[in-house]
């Protein structure tokens, strides 16, 4: 399959992150409105600095790009922007349902805190769902590096505007450093009822999976790459109903898997794990989530039955209530039914 056809394909993206989605072009306008110098002057030779190449393969080259584009997504108005542009970017692929992801303390700084930088993202998502007739949530990374102060205010936040677009919470960062001590701030989400997604076997072993759907009770896992390591916990994962929110050549970029063929992706729905395709970082590694899922066709030998398959098990997982999974599972059985007729 190509991108192209996959593009045709209704798509359920669950794990993507703003700031790692911007458009090279947007940054330079951002970086010459907040007076940043960057490596070059124009999308095209900025590229290079702010996307990994295909043959990336380390986690240091990965957060290389980050780093030198980070300060621009603090100018004002900047969150807004990326969220509003990704949505546009979603949309244009052919996702009908978006749960973009961001930690509003990054971009916090004494002109702006993390309740104005988590507004305006979630206005611009906003914009953009109604701009493009898409389905849009917001996911609230706590962020490990942080303090318990800061996490535990993040979890207020994200509770305070669940009337407002934020449909859960996730814990991202390096995972070497646990989750389990922010104890507080994951009380204070599950009390306010929402969600929760948690990066793990990732970088980390199978111990990082037992903590986030043990300790911390996600519902769901981002990469999860780590099950492969150890049967019994997948087992245990997939009888909880917890989804896996897979992302292929996120993996490869960062070095989580050398290969696909290290990659537990199949085996675990052939065992019957509710896995879904991902683009992680759509813009860091030049990606779309059309291709992740041409690439997991060509990969895995998968027909439109099988993606089908994974689009729905995205679907059953999206932190959407009943009626918002039915709606979007006929959206999706729709779409498959027009492919197949074409
Ligand atoms: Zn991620």
């Amino acid at each position: 399959m190509t991108e192209a056809e996959a593009r045709r394909l209704p798509k359920v993206e669950l794990h993507c992150h703003v700031d790692g989605a911007v458009r090279p072009a947007t940054l330079l306008d951002l970086a010459a409105k907040g007076g940043i110098t960057l490596p070059a002057t124009d999308a095209e030779s900025l590229r290079p600095y702010v996307q990994v190449s295909p043959e990336c393969r380390t986690l240091r080259d990965f957060l290389t790009t980050f780093e030198t584009f980070y300060p621009v997504l603090e100018v004002a108005g900047a969150m807004e922007r990326a969220a509003f542009e990704l949505v546009e970017d979603m949309a244009a692929d052919g996702v009908v349902h978006l749960e973009a992801r961001f930690c509003p303390a990054l971009q916090a700084n004494d002109r702006q805190s993390a309740e104005d930088v988590l507004r305006a993202t979630l206005a611009g998502l906003e914009q953009g769902a109604r701009a493009t007739g898409i389905s849009v949530g917001a996911i609230v990374c706590l962020y490990r590096p942080l303090s318990h102060a800061v996490n535990s205010e993040l979890a207020r936040l994200a509770i305070t505007h669940a009337d407002r677009g934020v449909v859960g919470v996730d814990l991202a960062g390096p995972e070497d450093l646990p989750g389990a001590p922010f104890a507080e701030a994951f009380e204070i989400v599950r009390e306010g009822g929402l969600p929760l997604t948690i990066h793990a076997g990732e970088a980390m072993g199978p111990e990082s999976i037992v903590e986030a759907v043990d300790t911390l009770v996600a519902t769901r896992i981002g990469h999860g790459v780590a099950l492969r390591d150890d049967a019994e916990l997948a087992a245990r994962v997939a009888d909880l109903g917890v989804t896996i929110e897979c992302c292929l050549t996120s993996n490869l970029h960062t070095g989580a898997v050398a290969s696909l063929d290290e990659h537990p992706f199949d085996a675990l729905r052939r065992a019957g794990q509710a896995v879904t395709l991902n683009t992680d970082d759509p813009a860091v590694s030049g990606i779309t989530l059309s291709h992740e899922l041409a690439l997991a066709a060509d990969t895995w030998d998968y027909g439109l039955d099988d993606l089908e398959q994974i689009v729905l098990a995205g679907a059953d997982g999206a932190f959407l209530d009943e009626d918002g999974q039915r709606v979007l599972r006929e959206r999706v059985t729709a779409g498959f039914e027009a492919a197949r007729a074409r």
